[in-house]
């Protein structure tokens, strides 16, 4: 019988609660038994009531609240040796032998370093008098899988994050609102996205709200930028277009690395087409609000799989990541995903975007 724990980690992202209580009952109805821990690694490495058993009842109402409501923490400790010998010797004076961690790439990374130093981790809290050989002898091993929980649709080998379209719906929605004032005053509008280095939110809002121009840090813009920007948007202007929406993502660059500014767009606009431009910094709104039904379904198909996925893991399996590719759930390596997530997110960073672009084939071709 296991006991399976559920965290979430790293940045909150709506359909994050779905996960938990899909996790949560599925544990309790494969008759194993259901922990969660309480604000990311900190709780693992903290311990105490921050890891907590979990029944039916404790995830009613779930379903729908956006954020996480186990909290997330950023905690430094475990990016430490230490830090992670602790958190092992809490899973084991809990009896936890199984854990499912909702985050992003850094969560899922930390996870896979986790599972990989476990004997040697259990082996030191041993040789130091922490825990006896009699205690840590039923968990030679850990049992670990991740489910990607972002806005920013950011990692690699599965087609959605859990989070990204209630982030997306919400932007629309505030575009959407944007655009009455902005037609009404005729008036341009400079709208900012998160994204970090991933530009999926920017592209998709752009392209579900007819956005005039979009700036993506995958995909500068060419030297001309700012004439190619005022012809554009002159032409549509021309057309009869009483409002301009301009959407920058959060990590967009010029070609040659300088971020692109919602400041410095503004004055393009009003310094040379006399557009009435202001600017709109969506913030933490994005990451707000109930779930969409997408993310409801998407965590909570999810959630099922990982718990499926741990229940049929074995010491000699790699971990496990749980995906949608094509409408389809699936698992990939753990380790893999997140080793091509960060390649490519260095790629972008260097603005090696050939390099990008090879990574995204290879994944195609998989
Ligand atoms: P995200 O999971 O959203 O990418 P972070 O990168 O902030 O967010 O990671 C969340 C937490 O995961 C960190 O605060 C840290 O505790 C843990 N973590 C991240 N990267 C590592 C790593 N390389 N080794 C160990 N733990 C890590």
């Amino acid at each position: 019988k296991k006991r399976i724990a559920v965290m979430t980690s790293g940045g909150d992202a709506p359909g994050m609660n779905a996960a938990v209580r899909a996790v949560v009952r599925m544990t309790i109805a494969k008759g194993c038994e259901s922990y969660a821990i309480y604000e990311g690694y900190e709780g693992m490495v903290k311990g105490g009531s921050l890891i907590k058993r979990m029944t039916w009842e404790d995830v009613r109402g779930w379903l729908s609240e956006g954020g996480t409501l186990i909290g997330t923490a950023r905690c430094m400790e475990f990016r430490q040796r230490a830090g992670r010998l602790q958190g092992a010797k809490n899973l084991i004076l809990n009896g936890i032998d199984a854990l499912i961690i909702c985050g992003g790439d850094g969560s899922l990374t930390g996870a896979d370093l986790f599972r990989s130093e476990w004997s040697g981790l259990l082996e030191e809290l041993v040789k130091t008098g922490e825990l006896t050989a009699e205690q840590v002898e039923p968990y030679k091993y850990l049992a670990i899988c991740g489910l990607v929980g972002s806005i920013d649709n950011d990692m690699t080998g599965t087609d959605a994050t859990i989070g990204c379209y209630s982030s997306l719906t919400r932007i629309c929605q505030a575009v959407d609102f944007i655009d009455a004032t902005a037609y009404s005053h005729s008036r341009a509008f400079v709208v900012e996205v998160m994204g970090r280095h991933c530009g999926w939110l920017a592209l998709m809002a752009g392209v579900s709200t007819g956005a005039d121009f979009v700036f993506l840090p995958e995909k500068p813009p060419g030297d001309d930028w700012e004439q190619d920007m005022c012809r554009i948007i002159s032409k549509h202007r021309g057309m009869g277009k009483r409002k301009t929406i301009v959407i920058v993502a959060e990590g967009a660059t010029d070609n040659k690395l300088n971020p692109i500014s919602a400041e410095h767009v503004k004055e393009i606009l009003a310094g040379k087409l006399g557009l009435d431009t202001r600017i709109t910094t969506l913030g933490h709104v994005q990451r707000g609000g109930n779930a969409c039904a997408y993310d409801r379904m998407l965590a909570t198909l999810q959630g099922v799989e990982a718990v499926d996925a741990i229940l049929e893991s074995t010491p000699e399996t790699p971990s496990p990541v749980i995906t949608i590719n094509e409408n389809k759930i699936g698992r990939k390596s753990l380790q893999e995903s997140v080793k091509l997530t960060q390649d490519g997110a260095k790629c972008i960073a260097n603005k090696d975007f050939e390099g990008a672009m090879k990574l995204r084939d290879r994944e195609f071709e998989e």
